[in-house]
C-alpha cells in the first residue's frame, strides 16, 4: 500500500504547479527538482499572480543583486551617507532588505519566509546575512542572482544591532511628530530630528517596543519608500501583522486568495535544502517511513529544560491516545494468526533533543500488542541533547528532521515551537497541537487540533493600523486569529 515516492505526472508537478522555475543546475541542489517525488500532492497551489510576481521579483533580484552594478552603486552609497532624500528616489534604483536572522534554525526560517514576502510587496532585494548558517543549508532560492549578502557588506557587525541603533526606525517614527502617537520618551529621545541615515533599522525581535512595531502600519509611502537599505533583525513569522496593513491587503489576497497556506508556498519557493541536507532527509524517509501504511509525526521541544519530564510524556501518550493518532495497546498476546498480507504498519517519526521518550513510546509498542492489530514502529533521527544553533552539522540534522516532519501524514507538535511550526507548514498539515505545560503538570486537554498549517507569530502588534489606535488584532479580520498554543499570538486561518 506504499505510494512514496510518486512520479510526478507532469513539468508542472515538479515545478510545484509553477512555483518553481526550470533551468537550475539539476544536481547542485537536487531537492530543488526532486522534492515533488516525496510529496503526495501539493496541500495548496500557487495563484497565477503569485507565480506572476515571483518571476517579476526574481528579475529585480537579478538586476539588483550582489555582483549587479546597481549593487555597487548602492552598497556604496552606504559607505557615503543617505542623506533622507534622493538617491534611491526614482523607481529605478534598486532598494534592499538585509535580514538577519537568529536565534534556533526555526525562528531562522520564519523570519526568511516573512522577510521574503516584505521585499515581494515593497520591491525591495531580499539578501541574507550569512552568519548564521542558512547560507551553508539552503540552496540559492534565485535563479541567476545570490540572496547572500557579500562579504565586503560596509555595514559590520549586523548580528550585534539593536533597536538602540541611531539608525533605528523606532527614532524615525518618533522624530515624525504626527501620525504615529509619540510618547515623552520621544521628545527626550538623544536623536536628532533629521539625522543622516546611511539605512534603515528595523528591529522586530521579540522584545521590541511599540515604536519598533509601528513598522507593521508603515505604508512604505510614508518613512521607508526612499530608504534604499532597510537592514532588519526578526527571530519569527510576521506575516500575519502585514496581512493587517491595509497598504497590503489588496495585493495580498491575490497573492493568496486562502490564507491558510503563505508559509506553505513561500516556504516551498525558497527553501531547497542543500544536497547534504537532502541526503539525511531521503535516506531516513526511504529506510524508516515510506513502506510504512501510514506515518505520523510527533515533535517534541521542551522549554523547561533538557532533562526528562514525565507529565510530557503522560501529555504525548494523552494527546495520541485521545484523538486516536496511535492505537492502544492490550495486556495479552493476540492468539489470532498473523494475517496474509503482514499486518499494517504505522511508521512513528519523533523528533527532540532528547531520546527518553522516544525511547518510552517504542518500548510500549514493543513490550505490548496493539489493539487494532497494527504493528507500529518508532524512530526518532537523533537526540543532540542540546540546543547548538549555528553549528552546521546541528543545524543540518534540525532542518533535515523538519523535513522529515512534514513528510508524515499526520502531525503532532510541541505549542511554541517554530521548530513545530515549519514542520506542519512545510508539509501542509494543519498540527494538533500540544499545550505548553504549566507547573510541571500534563494541560487538559493535552492537545488540539490547529485551525490551520500556518505558523503563530508571537509578537504581534496590538494596535490598528486603520483606526490608529490601539486594538486586539485578533479581531479585526476574520482571516487573522489569535493562536491555539499562545493567547496573544496571531495566526492567519
Ligand atoms: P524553537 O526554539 O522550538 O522555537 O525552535 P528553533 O528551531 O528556533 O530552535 C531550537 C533549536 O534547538 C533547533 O533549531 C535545533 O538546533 C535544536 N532542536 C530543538 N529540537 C530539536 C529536534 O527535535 N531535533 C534536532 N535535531 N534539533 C532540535
Amino acid at each position: 500500500a506504499s505510494f512514496w515516492p510518486l512520479a510526478p505526472t507532469s513539468t508542472q508537478e515538479k515545478l510545484l504547479g509553477g512555483l518553481l522555475v526550470p533551468g537550475f543546475d539539476e544536481g547542485s541542489c537536487l531537492s530543488r527538482y526532486h522534492s515533488a517525488f516525496y510529496r503526495k500532492a501539493m496541500a495548496r497551489s500557487p495563484s497565477p499572480h503569485l507565480v506572476k510576481r515571483l518571476r517579476e521579483h526574481e528579475a529585480l533580484q537579478r538586476r539588483c543583486g550582489p555582483g549587479t552594478e546597481a549593487y555597487r552603486a548602492a552598497a556604496a552609497r552606504l559607505g557615503s551617507s543617505w542623506h533622507g532624500d534622493g538617491d534611491g528616489s526614482d523607481g529605478a534604483a534598486c532598494r534592499y532588505l538585509v535580514l538577519v536572522p537568529y536565534r534556533g534554525l526555526g525562528n531562522n526560517i520564519l523570519a526568511m519566509a516573512s522577510a521574503f514576502l516584505y521585499a515581494v510587496l515593497t520591491g525591495r532585494a531580499l539578501l541574507l546575512d550569512r552568519t548564521t548558517s542558512p547560507g551553508d543549508i539552503f540552496c540559492e532560492p534565485f535563479p541567476g542572482a545570490s540572496w547572500l549578502l557579500p562579504r565586503s557588506f560596509p555595514v559590520r557587525d549586523l548580528q550585534n544591532l539593536t533597536g538602540e541603533v541611531p539608525e533605528s526606525y523606532r527614532y524615525l517614527v518618533q522624530g515624525d511628530g504626527d501620525g504615529a502617537p509619540a510618547p515623552a520618551a520621544a521628545a527626550s529621545s538623544a536623536v536628532p530630528r533629521r539625522r543622516r541615515r546611511q539605512y534603515v533599522f528595523v528591529d522586530l525581535d521579540h522584545s521590541c517596543t511599540y515604536h519598533d512595531k509601528l513598522f507593521f502600519c508603515d505604508d512604505e509611502q510614508r518613512f521607508l519608500r526612499r530608504a534604499p537599505w532597510l537592514l532588519m533583525r526578526t527571530d519569527g513569522y510576521f506575516v500575519p501583522a502585514l496581512f493587517l496593513n491595509p497598504a497590503y491587503q489588496e495585493e495580498l489576497d491575490a497573492l493568496f486568495p486562502r490564507k491558510d497556506a503563505v508559509f506553505y508556498l513561500l516556504a516551498h519557493y525558497l527553501l531547497h535544502p542543500t544536497n547534504k541536507v537532502w541526503g539525511l532527509i531521503t535516506r531516513f524517509h526511504d529506510a524508516y517511513l515510506r513502506n510504512a501504511d501510514e506515518r505520523l509525526g510527533i515533535q517534541i521541544r521542551v522549554f523547561d529544560g533538557d532533562a526528562p519530564f514525565q507529565h510530557i510524556l503522560d501529555q504525548i501518550l494523552a494527546c495520541t491516545s485521545q484523538e486516536r493518532l496511535l492505537p492502544d495497546v492490550v495486556m495479552q498476546e493476540p492468539r489470532h494468526p498473523p494475517a496474509a498480507g503482514g499486518a499494517r504498519s504505522k511508521a512513528v517519526l519523533m523528533t527532540g533533543l532528547s531520546s527518553w521518550y522516544y525511547e518510552n513510546v517504542r518500548w510500549k509498542y514493543w513490550q505490548s500488542a496493539t489493539a487494532t492489530g497494527e504493528a507500529v514502529s518508532v524512530h526518532q533521527p537523533s537526540h543532540e541533547e542540546h540546543q547548538l544553533s549555528g553549528y552546521t552539522t546541528h543545524d543540518m540534522k534540525a532542518l533535515a528532521e523538519m523535513y522529515l516532519l512534514g513528510m508524515t501524514d499526520k502531525i503532532v507538535t510541541s505549542g511554541w515551537s517554530t521548530f513545530g511550526y515549519v514542520g506542519s507548514g512545510l508539509g501542509g498539515l494543519t498540527p494538533w497541537v500540544m499545550f505548553r505545560p504549566e507547573n510541571h503538570t500534563a494541560p487538559t486537554p493535552p492537545c488540539r487540533r490547529a485551525r490551520s498549517m500556518e505558523p503563530c507569530m508571537h509578537g504581534p502588534p496590538f494596535y490598528d493600523c486603520r483606526a490608529k489606535q490601539g486594538a486586539d488584532t485578533g479581531k479585526l479580520v476574520p482571516h487573522v486569529q489569535h493562536c491555539e498554543d499562545m493567547s496573544w499570538g496571531l495566526k492567519l486561518v
